[in-house]
């Protein structure tokens, strides 16, 4: 167990309580558990993005978020990181309405116990482990290891629930690759492939680790990002436009090129997830005509 121990990111602003849970954990078994406290939500999350964590363990009362929120907001910065909501007696139904929200459980602060507490923290990294290898199995696509289609929809549609309730905007982009059938004529199938598997690394390379890409048909791409405020559409785009070229520049015989469409999604607006990718089909279909006429 030494070799390898629950990395733990404890986030409390009781800084008692946060020292208590440490000599306890520790002294259960000082190498089974590694805790890193923090006691407020914003330097949580930009920890949280910075290093690997295995478990969470969430007060959601903080000085800057409470409720639901706070573990809304966690939750959706770190979807492959189980949680474990930290409670007070009078706030139990918030950490039972976590629970329904895909918390792995949750710990009452007057009731805790040595043993309950090891136990719900490594039934919470095991449970998750095993629920993570399952969703591989059928909502990953094998070629790329984006998402499949299947995958997409479902974790989209999530991100989408929460945006709307944290009042934040997406962008939706659309994507498809153009000349996959010449490709694969002229070059072979498993250059086809190959031009696939490129694309995908550079989707996963512009976009955030904490965005949805899925690969949903042959050569479709389709990207869910949380929109951040410093950022437009545009820039997105351009982005993405100047990675196809420095990938392009490695490869001799051809040339890689995306046609796509982009929805913006408002916290406020009834559109549907599957109404916004028919939109953005739109905006892809469009533009695949501007590049035919260049
Ligand atoms: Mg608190």
């Amino acid at each position: 167990m030494a070799a390898n121990p629950i990395n733990v990111l404890v986030i409390e602003d009781d800084l008692e309580y946060a020292s208590l849970l440490h000599v306890i954990i520790g002294e259960v078994n000082p190498d089974l558990f590694q805790i890193t406290h923090i006691d407020n939500l914003k330097d949580a999350l930009s920890l949280l993005l910075q290093q690997n964590f295995d478990l969470v363990l969430l007060d959601l009362f903080l000085p800057d978020s409470t409720g639901m929120d706070t573990f809304f907001k966690v939750n959706s910065a770190i979807q492959e990181i189980p949680i474990v909501i930290i409670t007070g007696h009078n706030d139990k139904s918030a950490a039972v309405r976590a629970v329904r929200e895909g918390a792995q459980d949750y710990l009452i602060k007057d009731e805790l116990n040595v043993n309950r507490l090891v136990r719900i923290l490594l039934y919470a990294v095991e449970r998750h482990r095993n629920l993570n290898t399952l969703k591989q199995q059928t909502l990953v696509d094998d070629l790329t290891g984006l998402l499949n289609r299947r995958g997409f929809l479902s974790l989209a549609e999530k991100q989408v629930r929460i945006a709307k309730r944290a009042n934040w905007e997406s962008i939706l982009l659309f994507a498809d690759l153009d000349n996959l059938k010449t490709i694969n004529d002229r070059f072979g199938h498993s250059e086809g492939d190959q031009a696939i598997k490129t694309i995908s690394a550079i989707l996963k390379e512009t976009f955030r680790t904490s965005d949805i890409i899925g690969r949903i048909g042959g050569d479709e791409f389709i990207v869910l990002a949380i929109k951040t405020s410093d950022e437009n559409v545009s820039s997105i785009t351009a982005r993405l436009e100047r990675n196809i070229k420095r990938y392009n520049q490695q490869i001799p015989d051809y040339e890689l090129s995306l046609s796509f469409g982009v929805v913006h999604l408002h916290p406020k607006d009834d559109t549907s997830l599957e109404e916004a990718i028919s939109e953005a089909d739109k905006g892809l279909y469009l533009h695949k005509q501007r590049k035919m006429k260049e």
